[in-house]
C-alpha cells in the first residue's frame, strides 16, 4: 500500500515521537506505510477532518478515536 496521505504533515511523527525514534519507526511501519485504515489518527482524520485529531492521539488507540467520534 502507498504511504498514508497524512505522513508528511502528521504531527504525531513530526513532533510527539521525536524523543522515541524506535517506537516511531514501529508505528510508522505498521500504520503509515502498511495500513492506515487501522490508525486511530487516520480514522478521526477521515471522518472529522484534521483539526479534530488530538495532537497526542496514538495510532494504536482506537478506543480513544471511537470516543472522539462518539462525542463529535
Ligand atoms: S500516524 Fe496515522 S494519520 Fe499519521 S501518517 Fe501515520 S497512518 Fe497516517
Amino acid at each position: 500500500m502507498a504511504d498514508c496521505e497524512c505522513l508528511g504533515g502528521c504531527p504525531f511523527f513530526n513532533d510527539k515521537m521525536a524523543s522515541m525514534p524506535t517506537m516511531a519507526e514501529m508505528y510508522k511501519h505498521k500504520y503509515c506505510k502498511t495500513d492506515n485504515s487501522e490508525c486511530a489518527r487516520f480514522v478521526v482524520f477521515k471522518q472529522l477532518g484534521k483539526p479534530a485529531v488530538p495532537a497526542d492521539l496514538y495510532p494504536n488507540d482506537l478506543d480513544r478515536a471511537n470516543r472522539v467520534l462518539a462525542e463529535a
